[in-house]
């Protein structure tokens, strides 16, 4: 029976949406409707395990699962030998210590021989030990930001990513945070050649989609006389493509650029004479 290339993805919750989303951009199908734990690919030969994202590393880390994508802070916390292939550009967030707004403890240093609540009990202590101070640990497993209140911890180490959740509980985060993390495709190292040749693949498609980025396909009109200003104005990769239109004395240029650059260039290409404009998404660049 030939290899099937098992990945291990998050069943619910913040990382699963985004990487349903990327399998999907890479030409992976699959139905994933909340009934089956493992999702067949009908066109690439991979199967889809979906799990509890705290269970992804240890399935990576022993092979029964080949690859998988999971938070940098999850496998860190695991302590699991696995290889981080690469960063996917979703789920940033950082593990960061806070403490009540009127709290006497006003740096990391101040905090030895407090008690600190958190989810990641093992990030906190490595982080504590490196930093030569003795902490406390209260182990739960959410509703961490209510421990100080509860009387149950002096400070929190919990994962932050904008902090309107510590503001709302009257929390502020000491700097600097314990790490920062974000959504990883990480691989076994018990992976086989058969199978590394699949995710060789698989790289491939997910750097022609992180290549497309925010790029935009720009398509405008202009007339002969604009041409070459508006050719000098325009964003590009390499230079616009230029093509004469099927009336006499106009031309289209066309264009790959960033979202920003386009914004940039727009009002100076239309003082430059350029209409008819068009901004189309682009899924896939391959160099
Ligand atoms: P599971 O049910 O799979 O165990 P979970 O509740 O442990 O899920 P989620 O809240 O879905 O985990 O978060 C998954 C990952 O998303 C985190 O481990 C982290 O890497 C990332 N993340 C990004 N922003 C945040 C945030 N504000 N809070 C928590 N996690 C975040
Ligand atoms: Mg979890």
């Amino acid at each position: 029976m030939p290899s099937r290339l098992k990945i291990a993805l998050q069943k619910k919750g913040r990382l699963a949406e985004y990487s349903f989303e990327l399998l999907r951009k890479i030409g992976l199908r699959f139905v994933a409707n909340g009934q089956y734990l493992l999702l067949k690919c009908p066109d690439f030969p991979a199967d889809i395990i979906l799990l509890r994202d705290d269970d992804i590393p240890a399935f990576v880390a022993r092979g029964s699962a080949d690859i998988g994508i999971v938070g940098q802070n999850v496998v860190w916390e695991s302590g699991k030998k696995v290889r981080e292939i690469c960063s996917l550009g979703f789920g940033a967030c950082r593990l960061a210590l806070a403490v009540p707004r009127k709290s006497k403890y006003k740096t990391l240093r101040s905090l030895k021989n407090t008690t600190i609540a958190t989810e990641y009990p093992t990030s906190v202590k490595k982080f504590f030990r490196k930093l030569g101070v003795s902490v406390k640990i209260a182990e739960l497993s959410g509703s961490v930001e209510i421990a100080p209140e509860m009387g149950i911890a002096d400070a929190i180490a919990d994962i932050v990513e904008s902090g309107t959740t510590l503001e709302a509980h009257n929390l502020i985060p000491l700097d600097p945070p314990i790490f920062k993390s974000e959504a990883v495709l990480v691989a076994s190292p018990k992976i086989s050649a058969v199978k590394r040749k699949l995710l060789d693949d698989l790289m491939a498609r997910i750097e022609a989609v992180q290549a497309a980025g925010d790029k935009k396909y720009v398509i405008l009109n202009c007339r002969a006389k604009d041409l070459k200003q508006i050719e000098k104005i325009m964003p590009s990769l390499e230079a616009p493509t230029v093509l004469p239109l099927a009336k006499q004395g106009e031309f289209a240029l066309q264009s790959v650029a960033t979202e920003k650059e386009f914004w940039v260039a727009l009002p100076k290409l239309k003082a430059a004479g350029a209409k008819d404009i068009l901004l189309l998404n682009v899924e896939k660049i391959v160099s």
